[in-house]
């Protein structure tokens, strides 16, 4: 597989990053992730954007705009025979000459980009619906921005996948009160009947999947309420749906114990956004 990295077309397994870049040694990087469909980019302007966001958040350099990522992604597409499948970008403040946490006037900023085949999902889940387990969220206070420092992500995701479930559903903790944060690589919303709930963005992801369907859901008069969800309502809600640029809208039958249905909402949204990446298609191409 071929992939981009600072201004060169690589061997994925070719040794492209040096022993003290600063993603190595700090995990001092930001990254995204965008499908690829039928070899278009659906929202890549929106992952750009967020990732340009926490560039200058973080103060590092990217040095490539939307036109020229595109451009390579292409390439790597044609080249790797992938057109469906994930696009990965990687910014890192990159190379320094020592070990220090205190950055250098003088680094070079590391830019990767890969496009590998959609990794497997079963099918299966978007039919039945997945379950979730829950886990603490034991991350960082910068979550905000899809830094790439997973660890708590990874163990979050294994420990799911280690119960036969797909995801976790992450909590928080205040005043010995669980509320619901978001899982290792998803979004949640719920449905209660009447509206839908989305935990509000504190310290968690601005989802790119979750803004589109949050619009489709206030665009078919469906009222939606941004807000701390606690996990003892989560028990009581008609409909749960997990939401990531991989999974799409994926229905949620199971949480831990409790059964859930796989309801109208669910099927209503899972359709709109297939539509919606659809209409991304004829716009793009
Ligand atoms: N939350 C976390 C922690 C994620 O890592 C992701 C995606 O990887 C999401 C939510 C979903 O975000 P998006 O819809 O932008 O893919």
């Amino acid at each position: 597989m071929k992939i981009f990295c600072n201004g060169k077309i690589a061997d994925s397994d070719s040794e492209v990053i040096r022993a003290l870049d600063r993603g190595m040694i700090f995990g001092d990087g930001i990254y995204d992730v965008v499908k690829v469909v039928d070899g278009i980019f659906p929202f890549l302007e929106d992952h750009v954007k967020r990732l340009e966001r926490s560039a200058i958040f973080f103060g590092m350099k990217l040095r490539y705009d939307l036109e020229k990522i595109k451009n390579v992604a292409r390439e790597l597409s044609v080249l790797n025979g992938v057109k469906n499948g994930e696009l990965f970008l990687e910014l890192t403040r990159g190379y320094d000459e020592i070990r220090d946490h205190i950055f250098g006037e003088k680094y070079e900023p590391t830019f990767l980009e890969i496009v590998q085949p959609l990794r497997k999902i079963d099918p299966i889940l978007w039919k039945k619906g997945a379950k979730l387990v829950t886990f603490p969220d034991m991350r960082h206070g910068l979550c905000e921005h899809k830094t790439i420092n997973l660890l708590p992500n990874v163990l979050a995701k294994n420990h799911a996948h280690s119960k036969g479930a797909y995801e976790a559903l992450m909590f928080r903790m205040e005043d010995g009160k669980k509320y619901v944060t978001e899982g290792g690589s998803s979004s949640y919303i719920f449905f209660d009947g009447k509206r839908v709930v989305a935990p509000k963005i504190e310290n968690i992801l601005p989802s790119i999947t979750r803004s589109k369907v949050l619009s489709i859901v206030k665009d078919m008069g469906v009222e939606v309420t941004e807000r701390r969800v606690w996990l003892d309502e989560v028990w009581h809600m008609k409909e749960v749906i997990l939401l990531s640029t991989v999974s799409k809208v994926m229905p949620v039958v199971q949480i831990d114990d409790t059964s859930f249905e796989l309801g109208e909402m669910t099927k209503r949204l899972m359709e709109a956004f297939e539509d919606l990446i659809l209409t991304q298609r004829t716009k793009i191409s």
